[in-house]
């Protein structure tokens, strides 16, 4: 069976939260929160998974003011509490307080560790309501508190670090010696007067230790950088990390899902099973994230819907809830809908849950949904060619699924780049034929760009498709080198993507 594994394990120094687990974690919790909500399929996510684990690492010592958590939100235990924290792509970082309102910060998967350190600390200040009781005080220091600091605390160092208003290293330092006694950090501003000119102070950022008996001296370092001073100040003597803080990480539980059997498939065949397990994923998980649908947003799903009744070669009970769903949508006048309006109508047919067959991974966090969402739009692609697409635009199903992925494909980084392609070239397709080939190059054109990333599953390798094997007359030579001959592989997808070559094994 396809191990379940998930993109974190309970040895990173973060919280592998589940949905029941997320409420109980933070709104209890004396700390503040950095949970980043992702999609286990989401090839992003998958890319950005290190970066995140990489800062787990970094920042672990800022631990209990701040903890950092994921959330898978692809288990479909997790739809809910994730639809209820307004998470609608991945993946989704959002700072907590202790209110419940937050901050939500886009990852970018090419995001770098400091950026991301001076975004979390920037939001954790921002936070207007309780501060987290477990977190030091990061604003500025003044001339008044040190000079009554040695009365008004029982410490035996205060390090004062001199910076821009713009600097973080301040209060990274301070985060970094947190869990350190007999040791207080204060950032002081270099727009203190007051301040500079007491200690004397030209350079920025430079720091300073006072201590308890009066002295007072520039901290000797070889770089003015938060990791020296961060040495330098836990080798003072008498300087000890406190015993309230334990270091090892027990996870609030471990990941819980349950390993799928295998499903054995034929990779010259469609299933059903993919197909219908996309209808359910589009309609009633992504479409759900956003509870109202409005605008252009509204529109979107309005044209998706349209040609799915219109070209998906649908079960008859299926067939029935696309059309119904299609022609209610169709008579919606409102600009905004609720998405429990669109739940409303009927649509108990269609599969409540995911089976992926010929779009199972060897690993739970690879293929599934996006694997299928293309094959249901090459499909679509496909079935508009027939005679019941010739009155429709060429772009009919293409402009569809522009709109579907703008709009409300999860994996955000997919869509802005699959929109940078349609912007390119979707406006030149002129035929329904045409439109089926530029999908095809389309979706080669991701393979090879992420072949071989940390996103693909080793035992389905990204192949320029269809291969020789599958096609033989789709490759031709020319000049020496390998070519396509488009004729032959359009023929090609209309056989592979006819309804005579989906099987039905597996559906429930
Ligand atoms: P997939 O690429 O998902 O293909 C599914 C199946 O389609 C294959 O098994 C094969 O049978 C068939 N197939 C393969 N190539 C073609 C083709 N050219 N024409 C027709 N059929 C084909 N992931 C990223 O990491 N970065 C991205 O930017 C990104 N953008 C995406 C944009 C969109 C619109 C979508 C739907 C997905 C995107 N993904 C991206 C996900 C990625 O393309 C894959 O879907 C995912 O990695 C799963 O890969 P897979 O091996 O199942 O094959």
């Amino acid at each position: 069976g396809a191990p379940a594994l998930s993109l974190y394990s309970p040895s990173d120094p973060l919280t592998v939260l589940q949905a029941d687990t997320l409420e109980r974690s933070i709104f209890n919790s004396s700390s503040a929160w950095v949970v980043e909500f992702y999609a286990s399929w989401c090839g992003h996510c998958i890319h950005f998974a290190p970066t995140w684990r990489a800062l787990a690492n970094d920042i672990q010592e800022w631990r209990p003011a701040l903890r950092l958590g994921v959330l898978d939100c692809a288990e479909a235990s997790s739809q809910k509490v994730c639809s209820e924290f307004g998470i609608t792509g991945f993946p989704t970082l959002k700072v907590k307080g202790m209110d419940g309102a937050g901050i939500q910060i886009l990852a970018h998967s090419e995001a770098t560790l400091q950026p991301l350190r001076h975004s979390i600390i920037t939001s954790v200040e921002r936070h207007e309501d309780v501060w987290p009781p477990a977190c030091p005080p990061l604003e500025p220091t003044s001339l008044a508190e040190v000079r009554g600091f040695f009365q008004a605390n029982n410490v035996t160092y205060l390090a004062l670090i001199f910076e821009k208003a713009d600097s973080f290293m301040g209060r990274e330092v301070i985060l970094d010696m947190l869990q350190y006694e007999n040791i207080a950090v204060r950032r002081v501003l270099s727009s203190d007067e007051e301040m500079v000119k007491k200690y004397d102070v030209a350079t920025f950022p430079s720091a300073y230790l006072l201590t308890s008996n009066g002295s007072c001296s520039r901290i000797p370092v070889h770089l003015e950088e938060r990791s020296f001073y961060t040495f330098f100040l836990r080798r003072l003597p008498d300087i000890v990390r406190g015993t309230s803080y334990n270091l090892t990480v027990i996870p609030d539980t471990e990941p819980r899902t349950t390993p799928t059997p295998w499903r054995v498939a034929d990779s010259s065949k469609l299933y059903m099973a993919d197909l219908e397990s996309v209808l359910h994923y589009t309609l009633r998980v992504e479409v759900a994230r956003f509870s109202d649908l409005r605008g252009e947003r509204l529109t979107a799903l309005k044209r998706y819907v349209s040609v799915l009744a219109k070209y998906f070669p649908a079960r008859p009970s299926v067939r029935n809830v696309l059309r119904n769903l299609n022609r209610w949508l169709r008579g919606v006048k409102e600009r905004d809908l609720p998405y429990s309006a669109v739940e409303a109508v009927p649509n108990a047919r269609l599969m409540n849950r995911t089976i992926w067959v010929g779009c199972q991974g060897s690993q739970s966090q690879f293929r599934g949904y996006p694997c299928s969402l293309w094959l249901l739009f090459h499909l679509l692609t496909v079935q508009a060619t027939l005679p019941k697409g010739q009155n429709a635009s060429p772009l009919e199903v293409l402009s569809a699924m522009r709109e579907y992925v703008r709009f409300f494909f999860g994996c955000r980084d997919c869509a802005e780049h699959f929109e940078g392609m349609a912007a390119e070239s979707m406006d030149k397709v002129k035929s329904r034929d045409e439109a089926v080939v530029w999908l095809w190059s389309r979706h080669n054109r991701v393979n090879a760009r992420i072949a071989g990333t940390t996103s693909e599953d080793p035992k389905f390798p990204k192949l320029q498709w269809p291969p020789p094997s599958m096609c033989p007359a789709c490759h031709k030579k020319f000049n020496g080198q390998q070519v396509w001959d488009e004729g032959a592989v359009l023929s090609f997808f209309k056989a592979h993507f006819s309804p005579s070559n989906i099987y039905l094994d597996y559906i429930p």
